[in-house]
């Protein structure tokens, strides 16, 4: 007799569908025998690794049959003076990811709550759920999120909120007083989780800093990657700033060689290549400009994003459009699962890049691709 093991997975667990990610490049290549292939699926930097990056993982082999230093302290040492707040308020991740299901794990079980958006991150919906809990998910206002809805949204069993910002797969943001107003109006026992993982793209003056919020407010904890402008999304790390003991409960769960030597080695390196961050930032501006003039040329309406990556809306259902730029070897990214099924969620590349998609897009919509 074979035992199902699907009943004896956690009900949680048991609803969960898992993650999709974007398609990688070899399996277009293996399935459609294409040459050449781009990928604007997954917000990958398209300037590749920071070469300094690359040689301080390279020298960190040598080291490979060792645990990793558990308590991070040079990166954390060096962050903190980076960012003006202390040693003990880190938590470091296995990505960013790694730190939301930290939190998840931390502050929510069966018979609690937590807040996030309608078409917010899609592993909020999946770290909430894997530990039992209850997800309240207001509607979205112009595609992002609603702060009043939010903040009324809170019940009595609520323990975390999520916010991305900028959101993904949207883009748009939320400025310093908005968020300055809704953390007013938040119950100090509710933990905000403040998602800036595209905040070195956000290049607006009243774009808010998470970190100015720890001062005033201790519920707050604010996450961050190397994965996106500092190009390691391979590696896997990211971090969370909070209060000392929200840090000290979340560095309780965390096992304890969760971020790798290389990962370590790069992202301290990757930290003193700021030639490295200022070429990231001018291409990925000059691409949301790229892509942008092109959808305005094709008469596609966009999400005005502060992200590395652009949702377009298109006429009709974006699944077969997706299917259609495979064929031409270009990847990007339905939307279905976040309910936006009219949407591509296009992430920037380099200009020849760019320009490739949009030059596939116009050839299907010149062969009626579009008209359904
Ligand atoms: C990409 C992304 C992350 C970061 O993922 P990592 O695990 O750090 O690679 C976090 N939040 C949002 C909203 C993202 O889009």
């Amino acid at each position: 007799m074979t035992c199902d093991v699907f009943a004896i997975a956690n009900v949680g667990v048991q609803g969960l569908h898992p993650y999709q990610p974007g398609k990688p490049i070899e399996e277009l290549q293996r399935e459609l025998g294409l040459d050449s292939v781009v990928k604007l699926a997954s917000n990958e930097n398209p300037l590749g690794p920071s070469s300094l990056a690359a040689a301080a993982a390279q020298a960190s082999l040598k080291q490979l049959h060792l645990y990793p230093d558990a308590s991070g302290f040079e990166l954390k040492n060096k962050l903190a003076e980076k960012l003006s707040v202390g040693v003990d308020q880190f938590t470091l991740g296995n990505g960013s990811n790694d730190v939301l299901d930290l939190i998840a794990r931390t502050f929510l079980s069966a018979g609690s709550s937590a807040v996030f958006s309608q078409y917010a991150f899609i592993v909020y919906p999946i770290a909430v759920q894997a530990v039992g809990a209850r997800a309240i998910i207001t509607p979205a206002k112009d595609w992002g999120h609603d702060l009043d809805a939010m903040a009324a949204a809170i019940e009595a069993d609520t323990k975390v909120v999520f916010i991305a910002n900028p959101n993904n797969p949207t883009g748009n943001y939320l400025n310093r007083d908005a968020l300055a107003a809704f953390l007013a109006k938040v119950p100090e026992h509710v933990i905000v989780v403040l998602d800036e993982a595209y905040i070195e793209y956000a290049e607006v003056d009243d774009f808010p800093d998470g970190l100015t919020f720890l001062a005033e407010y201790s519920n707050v904890i604010v996450t961050r990657t190397f994965s996106k402008a500092y190009g390691l999304a391979g590696l896997r790390i990211g971090y969370g700033v909070s209060s000392p003991q929200i840090a000290d409960l979340l560095n309780r769960v965390r096992a304890p060689f969760n971020v790798s030597i290389p990962a370590m080695s790069a992202a301290l390196a990757v930290l003193d290549d700021h030639d490295y961050l200022r070429r990231s930032q001018q291409v990925n501006s000059a691409g949301v400009k790229q892509l942008c003039a092109g959808f305005d040329d094709l008469g596609l309406p966009y999400i005005p994003s502060m992200g590395n990556f652009v949702a377009v809306e298109l006429p009709c259902d974006a699944m077969p459009v997706y299917q259609a730029l495979l064929q031409k070897g270009v990847i990007v990214r339905p939307v279905g699962v976040y309910q936006m099924p009219k949407h591509l969620r296009v992430s920037v590349g380099l200009e020849q890049e760019n320009m490739r998609f949009l030059a596939a897009l116009k050839n299907l919509i010149n062969e009626g691709c579009f008209d359904k």
